[in-house]
């Protein structure tokens, strides 16, 4: 089975490759002329729809199965922000690390040293069978300082609930058996089965 993935993001494209061991993944990067994709949707169901079709749409090999992953953190005082701008927090050229601070500072300015968050992650496939979209979550607390450089955006300020350290702080595997994109890969995982490949 050939996946494609609708990513640029470094920490996700690790992560997929992680769980996915049995197919062969890759970036679009790595099949595809970069090409500019406009992730104007409202939700992050409607953003994973727009990457997976915008990439499958482009392919030569109509066999392949695309897969795009759009997430984000919501923290529960915020109004769930930054939720699907998590990736353009602090401006629309802004990086990862730009966008943590941000976060921190937020948080700091209201006085919250730690406070109720959850991440989320829509994933889409894309395939000649059509287009099907699962979620998955993870919940737990922000706090406002990065402790450990495990994982990747905004893993250095996330507890994980029941857990007192944050996804910076644990093993990768750790964050492998519950994280928001684990859980939806389970339900991306029963639809791959059903296509024969
Ligand atoms: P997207 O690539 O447009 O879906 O943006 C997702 C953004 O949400 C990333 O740039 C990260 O800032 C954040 N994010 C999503 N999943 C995770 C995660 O597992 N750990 C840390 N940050 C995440």
């Amino acid at each position: 089975m050939k996946i494609i993935l609708a990513t640029a993001n470094k920490g996700k494209i690790k992560e997929f490759k992680s769980y996915l061991q049995d197919a062969q993944v890759y970036s679009f990067g790595e099949v595809l002329e970069p090409f500019e994709i406009v992730e104007d949707g409202s939700s992050f169901k409607e953003n994973a729809l727009i990457k997976a079709k915008a990439v499958y749409e482009k392919l030569s090999d109509k066999e392949a199965i695309v897969l795009a992953d759009d997430s984000g953190i919501s923290v529960d005082v915020l109004g769930g922000e930054p939720g699907i701008y998590s990736a353009r927090y602090a401006g629309i050229e802004a990086n990862a690390e730009q966008n943590l601070e941000k976060l921190i500072k937020t948080l700091k300015e209201k006085n919250l040293t730690r406070t109720p968050a959850h991440y989320t992650a829509a994933i889409a496939l894309v395939c000649d069978a059509g287009a099907f979209c699962v979620h998955g979550w993870m919940y737990g607390h922000v706090i406002d300082e990065k402790r450990g450089d495990h994982g990747f955006g905004y893993d250095p300020i996330f507890e994980p609930l029941g857990y007192n350290k944050t996804l910076g702080e644990l093993d990768a595997e750790v964050k492998e058996q519950f994280s928001h994109r684990a859980r939806a890969l389970q339900h991306a995982k029963k639809i791959l089965k059903t296509l024969k490949r």
